[in-house]
């Protein structure tokens, strides 16, 4: 007898919800079916469970229709999402809505709403040989009638009975293939029971199973066996740390292509996919049709198309994607490489569920039976010490490919120079020097600086006023092409005053820099260069990002100036120089990860210098030359780094050697903001102890009008993470039932940034 009850997560904040299944209807775990929820809206759900307990609410809703022929997640994927929403603490809902592509879980008012948004796949017309004329002489007979009578059905017929796969011809192609022949032939010889014509959903050819893979160097075959042995060994998980350069893709290449040639799937995590079209063609050139992107910046009928697309497939996939890739269904999944593993963006900070793409696929390898391989130059602290333990595998590569060499990296001291009067602008006498040099060579420059814009924020020489948000607390940048003052944290926008606004005696100035004026410095001291910029600001769309970095390859531009955007994964030839600007602003944050990050993104830019020979580059100003990072970013002692920054953590008691929860609480009220955290504070206290800090105002404590405070929870390694988390659960659930604090709004993020 079929289940008369099932347990179906809806995409909402909310634990999954009974529903009854009708007599009739047929459903299993993992559908997705359109209920009926609240008095007026019809949702998308995902049946989770089948069971014959009935809930003890008196009118039951029952499920309206069954969505799609066969379930939309696996028996594992469903695991993922379940350890995502414990882990994570968050609702399967917004796993949910997290995971699968918004046209794939339609809503609406009405229930024929609902399914007048239900997906629908773009089916193509086939045409075959009818079975009667398998028979070759009957095949002859029509042929001669054919031919005398109805010479374009006769072509028609010719061009489908000698076709490769005489089963699947796209009526399209055909039409294509013989000009004269249109439709209207093709229903003729249909209507006359020559052919069949039939509608199937479009496939992807996927292209053979031989690769045209790269040979590799003896270092980098060994880094491969070391790889393959850890794995035969039973870890799940392996490191593959190379310094930039060092041929670490060539090893994903060979460790993809064995994976699809026994017809598994494997999955490609990569930093930001926007930035990656380069990795992507890369692969193309390898391993062709198999390749799928998938990030964001696809319509949503594309990620829906994919997604039912690899739901269909019987293996051999190659997906290059963002971190939601990971939620794809890809059943015979054996292979997961999060590439630059140690990148921030692995780590979705908003909204829910606040996931680390990196560590779950390190979970996956548990979940779904796959490996996991984390590639980087500069692995984070948490895979570094996971490594050493031997936890992970791992395997190192220390050498770049062929005759290039690291950069050479030179310290130029910004305060010293500013006293010789050996600067112009933001740039020291040797930077400059150097650019010209390069110029002359006509080689190219990167140019790194982390903030956009023209300057962080202006100020008056005469009494101090500065220009703030009068929506958060922070200063407004000077955006000198718009000419506007521009708030990074809510898109507020402000004329720059003529005078002070405060004592009205004199102008104001900009303090600090951005890309923009290190763009607009460097077009007035190299007048004959063709200078190039890469930010948020100037790449609004994917077509206007690929633009800037055709033209850099291409070297139709000579200078490249940006933030963060240009250090990742670029594998520019004809770069000799990389100049960093202000390595300072990088150290100076008050975020316990600092040092790390810019360790790791210095080391990330200079990288992009001499990646072809030995002539690399890499100028760093810095006010602070003789500051151990940076003096190891020098040396490319990520060792020394990391022993460094271990010996910290340790004695301050942060990740790798504690666990991190996150709670900021925001309100509008910041007297009965400051009420509720206290009163939070206490019932946490209660629990954990000292474990539990806060609360206290983030450096930026308020935003679009509301007020923040946080509160931090450190558990140490070794303690239940799991009890730890039931007992966070159940208190937050009882402080979210407290009448008087139900308008605060609670966001919690573990293992925060
Ligand atoms: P990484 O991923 O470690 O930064 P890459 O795999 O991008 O390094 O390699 C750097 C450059 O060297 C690339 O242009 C790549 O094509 C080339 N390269 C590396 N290994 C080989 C190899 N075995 N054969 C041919 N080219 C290689
Ligand atoms: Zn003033
Ligand atoms: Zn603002």
């Amino acid at each position: 007898m079929p289940s008369r009850y099932a347990d179906i997560v809806l995409p909402l904040a909310q634990p999954a919800y009974t529903f009854a299944v009708p007599d009739g209807i047929e459903v299993a775990e993992g559908q997705a079916v359109a209920v009926q929820f609240g008095p007026r809206k019809f949702y998308t759900g995902i049946v989770w469970r089948l069971h014959d307990r009935r809930p003890d609410f008196k009118r039951i809703k029952s499920i309206c229709k069954v969505l799609y022929d066969s379930p939309l997640l696996s028996e594992k994927q469903r695991a993922l999402w379940e350890w995502v929403a414990s882990y994570y603490l968050c609702s399967m809902g917004e796993v949910m809505r997290c995971a699968l592509p918004s046209l794939i879980k339609p809503s609406g008012d009405t229930e024929e709403e609902l399914l007048h948004d239900e997906y629908r796949p773009r089916t193509e017309g086939y045409v075959s040989l009818a079975p009667e004329l398998r028979d070759e002489t009957r095949l002859n007979e029509v042929f001669e009638k054919l031919a005398r009578r109805a010479p374009k059905q006769y072509e028609a017929l010719l061009e489908i009975a000698s076709a490769q796969e005489p089963d699947r011809i796209a009526t399209g192609e055909i039409a294509r293939r013989l000009l004269q022949a249109d439709y209207a032939v093709l229903h003729t010889l249909a209507r006359k029971g020559f052919i069949c014509e039939t509608e199937h959903l479009r496939t992807t050819e996927r292209s053979g199973s031989r690769f045209r893979l790269p040979e590799l160097t003896p270092r980098q075959t060994e880094a491969l066996e070391t790889l393959r042995a850890h794995y035969a060994a039973g870890r799940g998980t392996a490191l593959l740390h190379g310094i930039t350069g060092s041929g670490k893709t060539e090893i994903y290449i060979h460790l993809i292509a064995e994976v699809l040639a026994r017809g598994g799937d494997v999955l490609l995590l990569v930093p930001e996919i926007a930035l990656t079209a380069q990795l992507i063609a890369r692969m193309e050139r390898i391993f062709g049709s198999r390749v799928t992107a998938y990030h964001s910046k696809l319509t949503p009928h594309r990620r829906t198309e994919t997604y039912l697309q690899l739901n269909r497939s019987e293996g051999g996939e190659f997906v290059i994607g963002a971190r939601s890739a990971l939620f794809l269904p890809l059943h015979r999944l054996q292979l997961i490489i999060v590439d630059e593993e140690h990148d921030a963006s692995y780590k979705q900070t908003e909204p829910a569920p606040r996931y680390q793409a990196r560590d779950c696929a390190v979970m996956m390898t548990k979940l779904f039976g796959c490996r996991t391989l984390l590639g980087s130059a500069t692995p984070s602290l948490e895979t570094w010490i996971n490594a050493r333990s031997g936890k992970y595998g791992k395997a190192v590569l220390t050498e770049r490919y062929g005759a290039a060499r690291p950069p050479r990296i030179t310290l130029s001291d910004t305060l010293r120079a500013a006293r010789r009067g050996e600067r112009k602008g933001r740039f020291n006498k040797i930077l400059l020097e150097k650019l010209g040099t390069v110029l002359e060579r006509n080689e190219q420059a990167m140019l790194f600086q982390n903030r956009r814009g023209y300057a962080p924020y202006v100020t008056c020489t005469e009494c101090g006023w500065t220009a703030r948000c009068p929506h958060c607390n922070v200063t407004l940048a000077y955006h000198r092409n718009s000419g506007k003052l521009v708030c990074h944290y809510c898109g507020y926008t402000d004329r720059v005053p003529a005078r002070c606004p405060s004592c009205k005696v004199t102008e104001i100035v900009p303090m600090g820099f951005g890309t923009e004026q290190v763009e607009q410095e460097i077009a007035a001291l190299f007048p004959e260069a063709r200078v190039a910029r890469l930010d948020r600001d100037n790449v609004t769309s994917e077509r206007a990002y690929q633009a800037i970095i055709a033209d850099f390859e291409a070297h139709r531009t000579d200078i490249l100036v940006g933030t963060q955007m240009i250090t990742k994964g670029f594998d520019f030839g004809g770069v000799s120089l990389v100049g960093i600007l202000n390595a300072d602003n990088l150290l100076n944050s008050p975020d316990f990860r600092a040092a790390e990050r810019a360790f790791q993104l210095m080391t990330q830019v200079a990288g992009r210098a001499g990646r072809r020979d030995d002539g690399g580059e890499v100028i760093i100003q810095t006010a602070e030359p003789g500051h151990p990072v940076i003096r190891q970013v020098a040396a490319g002692d990520y060792e020394g780094m990391v022993r460094m920054q271990l010996a910290d953590r340790e004695t301050f008691f942060y990740p790798p050697y504690a666990r991190l929860t996150a709670l900021t609480l925001r309100h509008h009220d910041p007297q009965l903001l400051r009420r509720a955290a206290e009163e939070l504070a206490v019932r946490l206290r209660a629990r954990f102890g000292h474990r539990l800090l806060g609360p206290s105002a983030p450096p930026v404590d308020r935003i679009r009008d509301e007020y923040l405070l946080k509160l931090l929870l450190k558990v140490e390694n070794g303690a239940s993470s799991q009890h730890a988390r039931q007992i966070l659960t159940a208190e937050l659930e009882r402080f979210a039932a407290i009448p008087a604090f139900k308008n605060i709004t609670l966001l919690t993020d573990v293992d925060p940034l």
